[in-house]
Parts: C-alpha cells; sequence; structure tokens
C-alpha cells in the first residue's frame, strides 16, 4: 500500500491521526490482505479507502507450487508488465523470498534468461515490498513467516537504487514489517560499480551501501 496516497486520502477524509499507524500495521505487521479485513477501523471509512485507492499495486498471475514447498509466483503490474517472484523453503525453518528489482534486466548477463528477454522498466518501492507481502501472508495461514528476504530475481538493484533502498527501509520498519537488516540481502551483478562517478572515490561505496547484507560477485 502507498503511505503517502494513504495518509493524503485520510486527511481528506479528516480522520484522526492514530488512523494512519493503526492501517499501517494492519497491513505491513498483521498483514490483512484488503481494506474490507482491517476491522478495527469503520465500515465506511473501509468502503471509502477502497474507492479511492487500490490496496495491492500486484495482481497473481500464476503460482507454481513444488513439492519441496517452494513457490514461483508471476505478478502483474498496474501497467502490464510481468514479474517473477520465490519463496524458497528451508529444512531449518528459514523461509526465503528471492524479490525481483526489474521488470526484466537492463543488463544481459551472458548466461542469464531474464538478460536475454529485455528490460521494461524499474520496479517501484511497493512493487518490490509487496512480493514480500504475498509470500508473508501465504505463510502466516500455515503459522509461519518470511524470515529472510533476498534482491536477486530479476533485474539489477543497484540500477534501480532508490527503490530498493526505501524497499528495504519499508521492510526494516520497526512500525510494519520488522524485518531485520541482517535477514535482507542484495546481490549485484557488479551494477555498483556503474554508481561510482556519482560521488568522490573514497565515498562513493560508504554512500551507496544499503541497509543490508549487500553481495558482490569477487
Ligand atoms: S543482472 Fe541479474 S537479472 Fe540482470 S541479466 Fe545479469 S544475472 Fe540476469
Amino acid at each position: 500500500m502507498d503511505l503517502e496516497k494513504l495518509q493524503t486520502a485520510l486527511e481528506e477524509l479528516r480522520q484522526p491521526a492514530y488512523r494512519f499507524k493503526q492501517i499501517k500495521l494492519a497491513v505491513y505487521r498483521d498483514l490483512k490482505d484488503g481494506f474490507g479485513s482491517i476491522d478495527n477501523i469503520p465500515l465506511t471509512l473501509r468502503n471509502e479507502l477502497d474507492h479511492r485507492m487500490p490496496f495491492n499495486e500486484l495482481v497473481l498471475r500464476t503460482e507454481r507450487r513444488s513439492v519441496d514447498g517452494s513457490v514461483k509466483a508471476v505478478f502483474g503490474t498496474l501497467d502490464d508488465a510481468a514479474i517473477e517472484s520465490v519463496l524458497i523453503p528451508y529444512g531449518d525453518g528459514t523461509r526465503t523470498v528471492c524479490v525481483s528489482t526489474e521488470a526484466g534486466c537492463q543488463l544481459n548477463c551472458s548466461f542469464c534468461a531474464t538478460g536475454h528477454l529485455g528490460f521494461k522498466r524499474v520496479l517501484t518501492q511497493l512493487e518490490i515490498v509487496e512480493q514480500v507481502l504475498y509470500f508473508a501472508r501465504d505463510l502466516k495461514s500455515k503459522g509461519e513467516r518470511v524470515t529472510n528476504v533476498v534482491f536477486m530475481g530479476e533485474g539489477e538493484p543497484f540500477l534501480n537504487y532508490d527503490n530498493v533502498k526505501n524497499a528495504i527501509l519499508l521492510l526494516n520498519d520497526k512500525d510494519g514489517f520488522n524485518l531485520g537488516q541482517r535477514r535482507i540481502s542484495v546481490s549485484t551483478s557488479g551494477g555498483l560499480s556503474a554508481l561510482r562517478p556519482r560521488t568522490g572515490r573514497s565515498t562513493w561505496l560508504s554512500r551507496y551501501m544499503l541497509p543490508s547484507t549487500v553481495c558482490v560477485p569477487s
């Protein structure tokens, strides 16, 4: 859910200030799947918000579940781009979601099928976070939770730096999804170096480090 749109809608509807946090917690901590299921706000407000703004920016198109418990989902964006995400369960109880950061990819690594498919656009903060929320809701129904997120799907995360950083901050937000920074890993093909000219040599890496673990190929 777009929290800026939510704030604006609540102000226009002259709602008390506490409503914002109430709804944010319902979405990102309690993992509600629609305005209709946020049952601690008035029904009239649920209906009004439903009318004013989308709850989700992604729509599930297909899903494949494997016998080992892994799940591959294809989502459609509001402008009809397709993106893939995967849930990978491990025997130790770890539940890792692998997210995409672009529809397609700006790079074209020789070994990668995504690269050969071309590039449509970068994904927004919400489109990245909603991939995680989808699996989190699914796991919650089984009494489980997402324990790790890896930025290792379609796209080079450092070529979509601002949206990736904001997605990590939202996943890490203590008043929301509250996933620890050490549980979030960003894998780069080397796109990190593309940012180098934007700042001085000595500061470029520290400036662009993300609040997460960054895996850079040697
Ligand atoms: S950066 Fe990643 S998604 Fe893009 S072409 Fe290379 S391996 Fe594939």
